[in-house]
């Protein structure tokens, strides 16, 4: 259906051309004042279903796209343009905007093909504490080595600690904390849009609430944010929020909470109290939003189900405690303590997505695997399992640990993002998580379309002008003249995420244009190899007024 060129634009191409080169000559355009305005447009979309992005009711029109930026909202007239598609029966949105991923390999992949398929043009990596360390030069390969969407990073406060002491389990001492305020100092400088942490990790997980509120400090001179992964998602979640919002205040900058969940069985239902404290700290003035990815079951390492101190020093010594008797019991029972706390009596919620060690067990869960390798499948017998599998390098995994009431809850509060807290995907490695693939997919489709849980404008909001808000990215998010041409084509009765637990490799479907930076990097729903990407710093901030010179 999108031919680049139909017969009738190309003829008027031709003839434009040839009119340009009778009366001026070939060169003559570019010294004309009006030459920008009177150049061909790049790319005309006529007779789109427009969703703009501002969460207003969709509008007709045409959009006229030229030197990387939309050129022109309302009536076009296609006659010249370099490529013209027809958006009959379809929706045109702007690019969508995921501000949770973990992209910091994607100089290995720079198509991202994975977010391209379901409409995602920008990225924003560094979450839960794991970044660059050096935002400047990892920022800066992208101008050599192009990627096919826009990039902007976070910088980690797991990362950076572990920069300057490891994984100690203790607080820095004056000059180390010195040593990373002035690392989250130059990655601001180097244009990081906030700070991340990663509270359920080591080392972030060894760090009090004093030492993230003096980096948030350092970020907040700069006019960045503060998104977190928070110190509990399960049991202790209220605290966790009332933390994340205690370290905005005395720092002064915005809290992102990171997907927002309640991840303990023995909670769900919870997220109306959990919503309330995030509506709370608005209403006092604070600036918080969260954001959240579209299923009921997280992703992340077999690492994090182990007590804390355990991994203290890595996984070397980790496997030292495991094999001392007196650690071990201890171990052991502190897993069963946890495991009961949040309201799960084994690890059957929990499907191991990739384990290097025996790929075979990829898409099983612990309690299938432990009765595989020790014909038995008890608790103690699960435990045990989960400790060899650690000892042996670790592994990622699926926890289906939430309630859908509480993702829908969730997703309908207007503080709410959608972001897919997912890395680009290798086709056919592993099973990993389905939200790489579906994510905004699933949430167009099945919570747009078929569920009618919100409506498709205020879905494109959260997936545009909302991240592109809060992150500080001025010129993205809406469809309007002079935004950067960041746009998305796809049909509302036909999107969906056939992406699942059990069979992730699948591409979303239903989209069939995505344009980053005015350059088409999917047409009919193929990529096509372009890489017209950006690496997006955040603007400086104003310097603060200085007395004197
Ligand atoms: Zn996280």
């Amino acid at each position: 259906m999108d031919r680049p060129f139909t017969r009738a634009a190309r003829t008027a191409a031709l003839l434009a051309l040839l009119a340009a080169l009778v009366s001026h000559g070939p060169a003559a355009g570019r010294g004309r004042g009006r030459a920008a305005a009177e150049a061909p447009y790049d790319l005309v979309i006529t007779n789109a279903r427009v969703v703009d992005g501002s969460g207003n009711p969709w509008f007709r029109a045409d959009v006229a796209v030229r030197g990387g930026v939309v050129a022109r909202v309302g009536r076009v007239s296609p006659a010249g343009a370099k490529r013209v598609v027809d958006a009959r029966g379809r929706v045109l949105a702007p690019g969508f905007i995921d501000v949770h991923a973990h992209v910091e390999n994607i100089y290995e992949l720079p198509d991202a093909e994975n977010f391209v398929r379901m409409g995602v043009t920008t990225l924003v990596t560094g979450n839960c504490g794991g970044s660059a360390v050096d935002v400047g030069r990892f920022l800066g390969r992208a101008s050599e080595s192009p990627l096919a969407v826009n990039l902007a990073t976070l910088v980690g406060h797991n990362s950076v600690r572990r920069e300057v002491f490891g994984s100690a389990n203790r607080a820095p001492t004056p000059e180390e904390l010195e040593k990373m305020k002035a690392l989250v100092e130059q990655a601001m400088r180097d244009g990081a849009v906030g700070l991340s942490t990663g509270l359920i990790y080591v080392p972030g997980s060894y760090a009090k609430t004093d030492e993230v509120v003096e980096l948030a400090r350092v970020a907040a001179r700069h006019g960045g944010l503060y998104a977190t992964h928070m110190r509990s998602e399960g049991q202790e979640v209220a605290d966790a929020i009332r933390e994340s919002i205690e370290i905005g205040e005395k720092a002064g900058l915005p809290v992102q909470i990171s997907h927002f969940k309640i991840s303990a069985k023995k909670l769900w239902g919870q997220s109306e109290t959990t919503l309330g404290l995030v509506r709370e700290a608005r209403r006092r003035g604070q600036q918080v939003t969260v954001d959240q990815y579209a299923y009921a079951a997280s992703s992340t390492s077999l690492d994090s189900r182990l007590p804390g101190w355990v991994e203290e020093g890595g996984r070397e010594e980790g496997k030292k405690r495991i094999a001392d008797p007196a650690q071990h019991a201890r171990i052991v029972r502190e897993m069963k303590e946890s495991l009961k706390r949040a309201g799960f009596k084994d690890f059957s919620h929990a499907v191991v997505a990739s384990y290097r060690t025996k790929p075979e067990y990829n898409g099983k869960t612990i309690a299938e695997i432990t009765k595989l390798a020790r014909g038995k499948a008890d608790l103690g017998s699960q435990i045990e399992q989960v400790l060899e599998m650690y000892s042996a390098g670790g592994a990622a995994m699926v926890y289906h640990s939430m309630g859908e009431d509480d993702v829908r809850r969730i997703m309908r509060e207007p503080f709410t993002m959608i972001a897919s807290d997912s890395g680009v995907r290798r086709f056919g490695e592993g099973v990993p998580h389905p939200r790489g693939y579906g994510n905004n997919a699933r949430v167009l489709g099945l919570y747009v379309r078929d569920l009618k849980l919100v409506t498709l404008e205020d879905a494109v909001r959260k997936m545009t002008s909302l991240p592109a808000q809060t992150f500080s990215l001025r010129d993205r998010g809406l469809v309007r003249e002079g935004m950067a041409a960041d746009l998305v084509l796809f049909d509302e009765a036909q999107v969906s995420d056939p992406s699942t637990f059990a069979d992730p490799h699948k591409y979303a479907a239903g989209f069939s244009l995505v344009v980053v930076n005015g350059e088409v990097v999917l047409e009919e729903g193929r990529p096509t190899g372009a890489r017209p990407g950006r690496a997006l710093r955040r603007a400086a901030a104003e310097p603060p007024q200085q007395a004197g010179g």
